[in-house]
């Protein structure tokens, strides 16, 4: 039987979709996997070329007479290209989509545009020299050559693109005063530097005895080849950053390299100049605000070993290096480490793979570890380091909890409870700032009695139900529905509906109350432009305004030392997004903004508001408890079976055609019955199919189908089994997706 594989012959170029088939020859099946290097046969000529092995195929795609064979295998050296190959075939298998797909996440594809050359343009000679023949010039009415060499007697070297560009002055002009010896003209091939121009001093830090420990820990496992992963549970200031550096200076004296992985909100100024001052040209960093060029430019420098240590988004993972020593993963729970495009992979789990390949470690940070790693850590399977105090002994702050059911019934209606006014009145007078962070994280309409807190739930999934345009609830996960009631089923209060406040509302309420305060707004409106998160920072932390208000954007990264008091004006906002992970997002939100206030000298005080002053999240986000939240947060996802508990599985089933959608969601409905029967009830469950939160977008219809099983591996597996169906199926009116942990 002959088999067959994928190759692609040209990965620099974007022809990743052209992947042509070559036979396998027989004896070297053994050899031949996703990644390997093989020389093929190409085009008529059937000159010889390098290829990479991207899939390997049971049956031939045309007439198996015109397929060529493979010639050898190419062992020389070990290309990063096969390594990266190899885990986007691992992105794949894991979480679904095509392998082009995977192959555009993980190699940086090259653009058509030709590599940036800069070309300069240097004064050749002395300046009195140049002074008498700009004179002779002048005379002689040459005026572009005297334009050209008086910029240069003012400037050397002016850029070559802005002597033909801003000066007007053509090439042959400029290939004349090359000739007469008067210039002179260098080309380099530039990797344009995104930390070129900024000097700055290193100050080295020496370590605490915790910081020590954690970084002798971590790098003698490295050594001893243990290479299980470390989480450091740390609140914010508590020191990480100091122990990355110290791990990564590490890795280095062993000429190994390190990714550094931070969310984008956090890739701030500040953060960057941190490891340029100690990492120097060695480092560099990848954002989304970078050219396409630009980022080609960065993984090139460190494909070519110019550098140690890379900074970035999700992205940066694949980063080009041939031999890397950490990987580390800051504000590990941070739900940017998730694609939201094809393929869904998560960084955290995607990194633990490509670590594997180099016997690299992965090191996750966070103030508010995630549910699913704080139980990798309680299961043994990882290493857990705590660092429980901030670096300069500066105490947390104080929480107080503001019930505002108990607000409204003595008669005040207000978003702020008298007890924040009397705050805000208090810093106001003392100069002191205030930052009001307002809940609305992935608002959606749920329905909640503000005379009791009561929050419309399904009976099933114990989720908020959302209210659409058709006035009735439903149930993004089962699809069960119902009409709104007029009154709170729990207390029989009228005030029951939908919470609508936005933060321009709150900004003139404040306004409102507090004339002579200064006050600025920070949300998705306000930081359209560009540099206006920046901006907006900046301002508040020189001292340009006393009120701060803003959503989620303003709780994270940046420090305000002058910041005394930070109001949180209706906390319970995010526990009510239909996701089973919403007390964890409430948790995470809650301790960061508490975070924000007394990070200077004088201590800070938080006030959360909510309509739900007895949830466990909100009570241990106010005690700073992260091990009694985790506690009480897994019984829940033990009796949901939701992850990590278990391990969910989501397929969407998109189409223009609702019935074509239905009848596909039926039949992997029943073929997820047939790949399960021999299961017991127990291991596994199934919710839907039905339709998706918002059923129908620009004319597409949307399914889901959510499956839960308590064994990872057999998620796997199913998805393998039903993208096998799906392609005998071969419906191409329906989109098919799958999505695992889903966020
Ligand atoms: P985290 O990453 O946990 O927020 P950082 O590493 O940024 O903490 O440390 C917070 C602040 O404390 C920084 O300004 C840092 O320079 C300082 N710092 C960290 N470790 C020490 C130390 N051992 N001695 C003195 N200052 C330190
Ligand atoms: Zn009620
Ligand atoms: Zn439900």
């Amino acid at each position: 039987m002959d088999t067959y594989a994928s190759v692609i012959v040209d990965i620099t170029h974007s022809k990743l979709d052209r992947p042509f088939q070559y036979r396998i020859p027989h004896g070297m099946e053994e050899q031949i996997h996703p990644g390997v290097r093989v020389v093929v046969p190409f085009g008529n000529g059937n000159r010889t070329q390098i290829g990479y092995v991207i899939g390997i195929d049971a049956k031939p795609a045309i007439a198996p007479e015109r397929i060529k064979e493979i010639l050898s295998i190419d062992a020389s050296g070990t290309a990063i290209e096969s390594e990266l190959i190899r885990l986007a075939f691992w992105i794949r298998e894991q979480y679904g989509g095509t392998m082009n797909q995977a192959l555009r996440t993980v190699l940086p594809v090259k653009r058509k545009t030709q590599a940036k050359e800069m070309r300069y343009v240097f004064l050749n000679v002395a300046q009195d020299e140049a002074a008498e023949v700009l004179s002779v010039f002048q005379k002689k009415h040459q005026t572009a050559r005297a334009r050209l060499l008086q910029a240069l007697m003012e400037q050397s070297p002016v850029p070559y693109e802005a002597v033909t560009g801003k000066l007007h002055v053509t090439a042959s002009v400029i290939r004349t005063l090359e000739e007469q010896g008067l210039l002179r003209i260098t080309s380099e091939r530039a990797y344009r530097n995104p930390f070129s121009g900024i000097s700055v001093e290193d100050t080295s830090i020496a370590l605490n005895p915790d910081q020590e420990r954690i970084v002798s820990e971590i790098s003698q496992r490295r050594k001893m080849h243990d290479h299980a992963p470390s989480l450091i549970f740390g609140v914010t200031g508590s020191g990480k950053t100091e122990v990355y550096m110290a791990l990564i200076e590490e890795a280095i004296a062993e000429g190994k390299q390190s990714i550094v992985l931070i969310p984008e909100i956090a890739l701030t100024y500040q953060t960057l100049i941190r490891f340029y001052a100690r990492f120097g040209d060695r480092v560099s960093v990848l954002h989304s605000k970078m050219s396409a060029g630009e980022r080609f430019d960065q993984y090139e420098r460190a494909k070519n070993g110019e550098l140690d240590v890379m900074i970035g988004p999700r992205s940066a993972l694949f980063t080009p290096f041939s031999n890397i020593g950490y990987i580390i993963i800051d504000e590990e729970h941070e739900s940017s480490y998730k694609s939201e495009g094809v393929p869904r992979y998560h960084a955290c789990d995607t990194a633990i793979e490509r670590a594997k390949m180099h016997s690299a470690n992965v090191v996750l940070g966070s103030a508010t570890p995630s549910l699913s790693s704080y139980l990798k850590t309680q299961q043994g399977k990882w290493h857990l380091y705590t660092l429980p105090d901030r670096v300069s002994g500066r105490p947390m702050p104080h929480v107080e909890i503001i019930d505002l059911r108990s607000e409204l019934r003595t008669g005040n209606r207000s978003v702020l409870s008298r007890r924040l006014r009397e705050q805000i009145h208090d810093r106001l007078e003392k100069k002191e700032q205030i930052m009001l962070f307002l809940n609305r994280r992935g608002y959606a309409g749920f329905v909640s009695c503000r005379s009791c807190g009561e929050v419309i739930k399904c009976s099933h999934c114990d989720v908020s139900m959302t209210l659409h345009r058709d006035k009735r609830l439903y149930c993004h996960y089962c699809g069960d529905a119902m009409d709104l009631p007029k009154v709170c089923p729990k207390c029989g209060s009228p005030y029951i509906g939908t919470f609508r406040a936005g933060t321009q509302q709150i900004e003139s309420i404040v306004q409102k109350e507090f004339p002579n305060a200064r006050i600025l707004r920070m949300d998705a409106d306000s930081t359209r432009k560009k540099d206006g998160y920046e901006s907006i920072l900046s301002a508040f932390a020189n001292r340009e305004a006393d009120i701060l208000i803003g959503t989620q954007m303003i709780v994270k990264g940046h420090d305000f030392p002058g910041v005394t008091l930070v109001g949180i004006l209706a906390a319970d906002l995010s526990l009510h997004v239909p996701d089973y992970r919403a007390s964890e997002r409430t948790f995470q939100l809650l301790t960061q903004a508490s975070g924000r206030a007394g990070r200077g000298e004088i201590p800070g005080e938080v006030i959360i508001q909510t309509y739900q002053p007895e949830h466990y999240s909100i009570l241990t986000a106010a005690d700073q408890d992260y091990v009694s939240f985790y506690q009480q947060e897994m019984i829940y996802r033990k009796l949901l079976h939701y992850p990590p508990a278990w391990e969910m599985l989501l397929i969407h089933i998109d189409s223009e055609n609702e019935s074509a959608a239905d009848q596909m969601a039926s039949y992997l409905d029943a073929q997820i019955n047939d790949y399960y029967k021999e299961e017991s009830k127990r291991s596994w469950q199934k919710i839907g199919p039905s339709n998706a939160g918002i059923a129908k977008i620009e004319d597409i219809y949307r399914k889901v189908i959510y499956i839960k099983h308590n064994h990872a591996d057999a998620l796997t597996g199913l998805k393998s089994f039903l993208e096998e169906k799906i392609e005998i199926r071969n419906d191409p009116n329906v989109s098919i997706q799958f999505d695992r942990n889903p966020m």
